[in-house]
This record gives C-alpha cells, sequence and structure tokens, in this order.
C-alpha cells in the first residue's frame, strides 16, 4: 500500500464527528439574519427611498441615484453590523461557477485615518478586471471592460466578512456575460406571456413568477483520501476504479441512517444556509454509499437559483471544515449512481394560485390544462434545446445511465393524466361544440383533481416529470448553474404561450367563443406534441428505438447537443423572446465548447500520467514479485517446481498480457488525442474530443480497473471505491 493510502485511510479512522454549537435551536431565532432582506431593508430606509426600491424590484425599473445612494448606505450600515468589511459584487460568468473581487469600504481621509465609504455609484455599477472570464470572443481583451450591474431582486448577504452583492455582468455594449441576466429576461418575458393568457380566466392576475425548487445531490469523501487520489483531485472525478464488493445493490442506503460526520456536516452547512434566508429543508441518504440530497423550499426562480449558488459554495466550505471534501461532479464514481440537481418548476400568480395546480371548479381546471398542455407542447417543439441547455462534460456520463434520466427529452405524466388528454383529443371534433360536447367536457375537465389524487405512479426514468403541481427537470447535472436551463424552460414555455394567445384570439376574432377557442386549440396541441409524452422505462432499450421512430433527439454528448444552439430557429427564437442577441447565443456555445475541450483535456492528461506513472510501475512491481517467486521455488525444488508454481505462471500471464494493453491503448489514445488538438474549430475539436478521444479513454481507464482487481492490494498505490465510499 502506498504511504498515501495508508496514511488516508488511518486519519479516516481516527476522526470523529465535530459538532458545531448553534447559538439558539430554534431556526427562526437567527434565519435570514445574513441577508439584506426586505425586512431588514426597511429598519434602514426612508419610507419612500423603500417605496422606489420595492417599485424598481417589481418592475425591473432602474433606480434613481439618490435612492441607490441611499440603498448604499443603508447596506453598508447593515452589512458593517454583520461584522463586514469589505464588499463584492458576486456574479455568475459563464465557467458556470461564481465570481467576486473583494474591495473594502475604506476610503483614506488624507490626515492618517480612514472612513467606511459605499455609495450609489459603487453599489450599482463595477468594472471588475474581468478580462480573463470566458466571453466567447464578445468582449476582446484589449477592451477587457465588463460591468456588474446590481440586480435588487435577490438579496444582499454577507459571508465572512464580506458583503456580497448580486449583480448581472455584462460587456462595455450591453452583451451579456453571466448566466443571470439572461434567465432575469427570460422570467420577465414568461411573466408577460403567462400574465396575458391569465387574462382568460381571471382578470385579477397582473403578474406571474416562474419556480424553482432545487434538488441537489452531492457526495461525501474524506479529504485525506481525496488527497490521495489525483484523478478526483483534478477532475473532480474517479476516471478508474474497481466496482466495490458491496455498492449500492443492496438499496440499503436511502433513506436510510445518515452516517454522524456526515450529519455534523449537514446541520453546520444548513446552519450557514438558513442564516442566509436560504429555506433548506430536506436532508436524506441517495441511492449510492456516502452520496446525499439536500432541498430547499422552492422560491422565485431567480432568487431560487442565486441560493442553489450559495448553497454550493457554502457546501464546499462547511466540508472543508468538517475533514470533507463534497463531490458535486454529476458521476464522480463509474459504475455507481451519479448526481444530479432536479429542477422543480412552475408558474405562481400575484393572486396566490399555482398555474399548474387543478383548482375544483371547471374554470380553474381550463386554467391548469391551459398552462399544463402549453408546457408540454413547448417542450415537445424545442426538446433539443433544453437538452442543449443541461449539457456538460459531467453531465455527458450520467444521462442514460445508472439511475439517471436518458439523453432523450421526453415528459411524464401519469397514466391518468394521459388518459384525460387522450379523451380530450377524442372529443373535441372539428365542428362547433353541441352544448352536449359542452356538458361532457366540464364533466370531464372537472374530473381533474380527483384523478390527479391517486395518480400515484412516480416514473423516476423520466427528464421531465409532472408530480401533480409542478413539472420536474431530472436531467439536470449536480454542479449546473440551474439559470441555463430555467432560461431555456421559461423562454420556450413563454414563446408558446404567445402563439397560443394569437391563436386563441384568432379564433374568437372569427366568431368562436372563448372557452370553445381555447378547447380547441389545447386539442390541437394535444395532437401535435403526442410525440414528446412516455409513460414507460426511459432505461430501456425499446424507448431508444421508439424515439427514433418518433423523431426525438437523442443526443447523447455535449458538443452534439450545443450545436443545437446554433441552428437558425434557435438563435431566432432566443432574439424574438429579447433573452439572448444572436452574438450572445454564439458565444455562449464557443465558452462552452471551450469549457468541454479544456476539461477533456485535464482529463486526459490526468489519466494519461496515472496510467503510466502509477499504475503501470504497480503493475511491474507486481509482476517483479510474481517472478521472483517463481524463480526463488524454482531452485529450491528444481524440475519439480514446475506444477508449483502453475498459478503465479498464470497470474504472471494475466498481469503481464494487461500491462501489454495498457502500453497500447495509452499509445493509441495519445495519437486519437493529438489528432484532435490537430482540429482548427472548436467544434470539431469537441467532436473529436467526445468520439474519438473518449472512447479510448474510457478503454484505458476500463484497463486500470483491471489492474485494481489483478495487482496485490499491498501495493496498489491509489485508494480503492470501498475506501473512498464506505470509510466513515
Ligand atoms: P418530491 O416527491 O419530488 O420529493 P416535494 O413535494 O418534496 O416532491 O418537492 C420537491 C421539490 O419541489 C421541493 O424543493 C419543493 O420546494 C419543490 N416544489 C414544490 N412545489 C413547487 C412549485 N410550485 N414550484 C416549484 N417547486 C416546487
Ligand atoms: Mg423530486
Amino acid at each position: 500500500m502506498s504511504i498515501a493510502r495508508q496514511q488516508a485511510l488511518k486519519d479516516v479512522l481516527e476522526r470523529v464527528p465535530k459538532h458545531r454549537e448553534r447559538p439558539h435551536n430554534k431556526i427562526s431565532a437567527y434565519y435570514g439574519e445574513n441577508a439584506f432582506h426586505l425586512h431588514n431593508m426597511r429598519e434602514y430606509l426612508t419610507d419612500e427611498a423603500f417605496k422606489s426600491i420595492v417599485e424598481a424590484m417589481e418592475k425591473h425599473t432602474p433606480l434613481d441615484r439618490k435612492v441607490a445612494d441611499q440603498a448604499a448606505t443603508a447596506m453598508k450600515e447593515w452589512a458593517i453590523s454583520r461584522g463586514a468589511t469589505h464588499y463584492t459584487h458576486w456574479f455568475q460568468p459563464l465557467t458556470g461557477a461564481t465570481a467576486e473581487k473583494h474591495d473594502s469600504f475604506i476610503e483614506p481621509v488624507g490626515d492618517g485615518r480612514a472612513i467606511e465609504r459605499f455609495d450609489g455609484s459603487l453599489l450599482v455599477q463595477q468594472e471588475p478586471d474581468a478580462s480573463s472570464f470566458p466571453n466567447g470572443g464578445i468582449r476582446n481583451t484589449f477592451e477587457a471592460r465588463g460591468y456588474t450591474l446590481w440586480d435588487p431582486t435577490s438579496p444582499a448577504f454577507v459571508v465572512d466578512s464580506t458583503l456580497c452583492i448580486p449583480t448581472i455582468f455584462i460587456s462595455y455594449t450591453g452583451f451579456a456575460l453571466d448566466n443571470k441576466m439572461p434567465l432575469l429576461k427570460a422570467l420577465s418575458r414568461i411573466d408577460r406571456a403567462a400574465t396575458e393568457v391569465c387574462q382568460y380566466f381571471d382578470k385579477n392576475v397582473t403578474k406571474v413568477n416562474a419556480t424553482l425548487g432545487w434538488e441537489q445531490e452531492y457526495f461525501l469523501v474524506d479529504k485525506s483520501l481525496f488527497a490521495a487520489r489525483p484523478d478526483l483531485q483534478m477532475t473532480g472525478r474517479a476516471l478508474f476504479g474497481a466496482p466495490p464488493a458491496k455498492g449500492q445493490q443492496l438499496d440499503d442506503h436511502y433513506f436510510g441512517s445518515i452516517p454522524a460526520r456526515a450529519t455534523a456536516f449537514m446541520k453546520e452547512f444548513e446552519y450557514e444556509a438558513h442564516r442566509l434566508g436560504i429555506p433548506v429543508t430536506t436532508r436524506h441518504n441517495e441511492v449510492a454509499p456516502n452520496q446525499f440530497e439536500c432541498a430547499p423550499v422552492f422560491e422565485e426562480a431567480n432568487l431560487a437559483n442565486d441560493h442553489n449558488l450559495q448553497l454550493m459554495e457554502i457546501m464546499e466550505k462547511v466540508a472543508r471544515k468538517h475533514d470533507f471534501r463534497v463531490l458535486l461532479h454529476e458521476k464522480p464514481f463509474p459504475g455507481l449512481n451519479g448526481s444530479g440537481k432536479h429542477n422543480n418548476w412552475s408558474l405562481g400568480t400575484n393572486t396566490g394560485v399555482n398555474l399548474l395546480k387543478p383548482g375544483n371548479t371547471p374554470k380553474t381546471n381550463m386554467r391548469f390544462l391551459t398552462f399544463f398542455v402549453n408546457t408540454l407542447a413547448a417542450l415537445h417543439k424545442r426538446a433539443d434545446v433544453v437538452r442543449a441547455s443541461i449539457a456538460s462534460v459531467g453531465n455527458d456520463h450520467r444521462l442514460g445511465a445508472n439511475e439517471a434520466p436518458p439523453a432523450i427529452i421526453s415528459a411524464f405524466i401519469g397514466s391518468q393524466l394521459s388518459t384525460l388528454l387522450d379523451e380530450l383529443e377524442a372529443s373535441i371534433g372539428a365542428g362547433a361544440l353541441t352544448p352536449d360536447d359542452k356538458t361532457a367536457l366540464k364533466l370531464e375537465i372537472g374530473r381533474i383533481p380527483e384523478a390527479l389524487l391517486d395518480n400515484t405512479d412516480r416514473n423516476r426514468t423520466s427528464p421531465f416529470a409532472f408530480t401533480g403541481n409542478k413539472f420536474e427537470l431530472r436531467a439536470v447535472g449536480s454542479t449546473a448553474n440551474c439559470a441555463v436551463p430555467m432560461t431555456v424552460l421559461n423562454t420556450i414555455v413563454a414563446e408558446q404561450l404567445e402563439a397560443f394567445k394569437v391563436a386563441v384570439d384568432a379564433r374568437m376574432e372569427a366568431g368562436d367563443k372563448k372557452d370553445e377557442a381555447i378547447l380547441k386549440e389545447l386539442q390541437l396541441l394535444i395532437t401535435q406534441s403526442k410525440a414528446i409524452r412516455f409513460e414507460g422505462n426511459g432505461y430501456s432499450e425499446e424507448w431508444r428505438l421508439e424515439a427514433e421512430r418518433r423523431g426525438l433527439a437523442n443526443l447523447r454528448t455535449t458538443p452534439d447537443a450545443l450545436e443545437v444552439l446554433m441552428r437558425p430557429d434557435v438563435v431566432k427564437m432566443f432574439e424574438d423572446l429579447n433573452v439572448l442577441r444572436p452574438e450572445e447565443v454564439h458565444a455562449r456555445v464557443e465558452v462552452d465548447l471551450e469549457a468541454y475541450i479544456l476539461k477533456r483535456q485535464i482529463e486526459y492528461r490526468v489519466l494519461m500520467n496515472m496510467a503510466r506513472s502509477v499504475i503501470m510501475p504497480a503493475a511491474i512491481k507486481y509482476q517483479n514479485g510474481l517472478v521472483s517467486n517463481i524463480q526463488g521455488v524454482t531452485s529450491v525444488l528444481g524440475e519439480a517446481a514446475g506444477e508449483l508454481t502453475a498459478a503465479q505462471r498464470s497470474l504472471l500471464q494475466t498481469a503481464g498480457q494487461l500491462v501489454q494493453d495498457l502500453h497500447r491503448v495509452a499509445n493509441d489514445l495519445e495519437s486519437v488525442h493529438d489528432a484532435a488538438e490537430a482540429q482548427e474549430s472548436a467544434l470539431l475539436k469537441a467532436k473529436a474530443y467526445a468520439h474519438e478521444v473518449m472512447p479510448k479513454l474510457e478503454a484505458l481507464a476500463g484497463i486500470c480497473s483491471e489492474m485494481e482487481r489483478v495487482v496485490d492490494d499491498a501495493i496498489w498505490p491509489l485508494p480503492k471505491f470501498a475506501e473512498l465510499l464506505f470509510t466513515r
């Protein structure tokens, strides 16, 4: 056993849970104390300034300078009272992570003293020296000007001693360089589109918020074991490893009791989350050993997303305090369950109605059906764009694998709603509705809540499932910034709702009554979008074939999926809906392809290094041991030793063959890698990595895993999966 592996195991066995004292047992006593929410903002502001800010938040209008100054002063005073000495504009560059640059509040006043200063101009706008953030060519480095602009809809917060101000990040010329700005635009578009459609049912609806409740999955690994695996350290995932004798086959981890060290970690990160006003509420084990999940109460989508990004940062920090490393990668251990981030999504009105929740009158159910069917129609029309929105290096390993939705996007709605849609489709004829038709339909629609109550199907294999009062997009990867899929989902539904409104209005102008116009349009959409509905096992081979017959896209790798975004009709959709300009779409694809290539490059280098300088020497050492054993036995027993060295010879054969294979496949991998690197365009290079390099890389990883099974455990240099996942 290598010294690192030995030491790591020793470390882990000596660890004890680190319980942190909390000042109060009641969560409500400290909930939100580190976020500048409305209620604490009010304390620091005049009524007038407070009203202006609330209005700017609701209407997304710019703040006037005087109010901005007041807001800044209020924020500074509050932050200092929370122990802040610095502030930062917190933003979401296209790398997917978050970024910040800290400045202190201090301003020297010339006589050797300093004062704390922070005014409206510093709050509202900053110019981070950000030429090194990826921008897909939008902002040339020679004019390295990007601005961060305050997003007053998401509360500022204090972490350690820094006031973090949520901002968007744009170029000098106004192009979005981040993930927040397009999300805000998509949210504002769906607000408008959904509010207009709501007017058919209720004139009091003046605002519709998209809501998001994410479920974050992750693994915990002891920090010493983590440090002894260069692949985990550099790529976030174990590139190879033999499956442990006990994996997840007993299904005993899910909802099992949480190990004590993990519990101590969870309690602390939940405490920090609650202090920031992040409403985390659920914690449980996941399917794989040492895999867990946490979920909050849902919130307005932009806020929910900021909270998810904050939580991921908190988890990483707190994990270190507990001698853990948190693995957010989508597939940290080949052969075991991967991690996702289910995005539960719905639409809520200012009147307190969830538009995807069936009501108890025919009218409210018509409204439900309208939003439900339009969402399905949007998904049908834009399934491949949704697929593109969840594309990432890590997610490529997860989609279609163990317990993960397939790369084919489809929707599961349950047998009862399926039957209902089928009946509706059949019962609305082409001509005008007779009074009898109408009565029958009303009865049908009236039955919806009943139908849903006993809708107990829980299809876990679907990437997009209706779960009674919301849709759950399950294909999102665990590292993802939800802003990307949420931008797409809200954009495509807005697009569909706008088209729906135009069509219904046209029918009404042609003489149809409102109900009839809506029903007929819904019928059309039900028929058109049928292919996206799938109730069966999404993991099965039959579904892959069936999806192909239905003409649904099956985009298995990130570069294939990203290509969809460059299609003219997709570029036009983003432009027409005022979410992304064509330059912005292309820049995003460029950045994502680049990220894909760089991450694959790193995986390639790490694996080659490990294969040649860690695994190969271990295997040769093992062979040497066998050779000297055979020689020794033979020198003592002479000719008679033949039979008594047969086993050793056979082991030597196996190890020898693996060494040859490793050498050969590593050389092959090197040449396909060099060929990929020679590609000029980012798209072709990324595709070469996906289709040429990755199969060879997996083959080499497979040989390394096989070596682990063969080589003497005493000289195996790396922590094995069983150690990474079961030592606590
Ligand atoms: P599950 O059975 O999938 O665990 P839950 O009711 O526990 O369902 O909800 C899972 C997630 O869905 C939670 O994060 C929850 O806040 C979120 N959720 C519930 N209602 C909504 C909604 N209307 N909009 C968005 N998310 C929601
Ligand atoms: Mg769920």
